[in-house]
Parts: structure tokens; C-alpha cells; sequence
């Protein structure tokens, strides 16, 4: 169930502000207020939906195909293409996710380490 009181929805209402970088009629992008790489950049839908796994069962191919659009033409304005970047959405307690409205990170502008630091590598 998503609760409209959460910090992304207030950024959305313009209740509390923030950096933005992008915006259209359905997404919003800003810089993440406590960044863990030199790009950290937070990319949300407009419309309330709380996870990846809200988004991906209820949201209409449109909204999807919207989304994962702008998520990549943010990192292009942002010129992270060439070098790489990486994009994470935590979902729910074991994913981490702290602001339970759906958002991807994009993070750039170095090597971002392992996912896990310190978990042993069980690629072969
Ligand atoms: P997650 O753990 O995936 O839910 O990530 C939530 C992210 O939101 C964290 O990286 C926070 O630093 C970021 N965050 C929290 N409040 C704000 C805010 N007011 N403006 C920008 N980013 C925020």
C-alpha cells in the first residue's frame, strides 16, 4: 500500500525541495541529498507506486517504457554513457529501501565497487 506522506511524494508536491536535473510530465530526477559516488542521482515516477515490485505488477507498459527511458536519458544528459554507470533500485527490508516510493539511483563518475563489498566472489 502506498502512503502518500513519504519523502519523495513531499518532494513531488513541492513541499520540501530539491536539486533537480530532470523533469517531464511523468518522471523527476534530483541528486540524491547524501551522494555515495560523484554522480548519485535519484530518478522517480511522478505516479505512486512503492517498489519495483508495485511498478512491474501494476503499471501500464507505457509508464514502464517511460520510465526506463528517462532513467537512461538522464544518465546521457548527465554524460555517464561513455565511461558506464550503475543503476540500483532497492525493494522493501532485504533490498534496503528507506523511501517507499519508487526510485532508481543512478551513480557514476568513477568505478563503483562491488555490489557487495567484502562478500566473497562466487563468480568463477
Ligand atoms: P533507498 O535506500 O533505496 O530507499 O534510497 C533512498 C535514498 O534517498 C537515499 O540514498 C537517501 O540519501 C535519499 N534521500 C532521502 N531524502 C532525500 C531528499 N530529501 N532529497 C534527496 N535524496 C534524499
Amino acid at each position: 500500500m502506498y502512503h502518500s506522506d513519504n519523502i519523495f511524494a513531499k518532494i513531488l508536491r513541492k513541499e520540501i525541495p530539491c536539486d533537480p536535473i530532470f523533469e517531464n510530465d511523468d518522471v523527476l530526477a534530483f541528486k540524491d541529498i547524501s551522494p555515495v559516488a560523484p554522480v548519485h542521482v535519484l530518478v522517480i515516477p511522478k505516479s505512486a507506486y512503492v517498489s519495483m515490485d508495485d511498478f512491474s505488477a501494476k503499471a501500464s507498459d507505457q509508464e514502464i517504457v517511460t520510465l526506463m527511458r528517462a532513467v537512461g536519458e538522464v544518465a546521457r544528459q548527465l554524460g555517464l554513457e561513455k565511461d558506464g554507470y550503475r543503476v540500483i533500485s532497492n525493494v522493501g527490508e532485504f533490498g534496503g529501501q528507506q523511501v517507499p516510493h519508487l526510485h532508481f539511483h543512478i551513480l557514476g563518475g568513477e568505478k563503483i565497487g562491488s555490489l557487495r563489498p567484502g562478500a566473497e566472489d562466487t563468480h568463477a
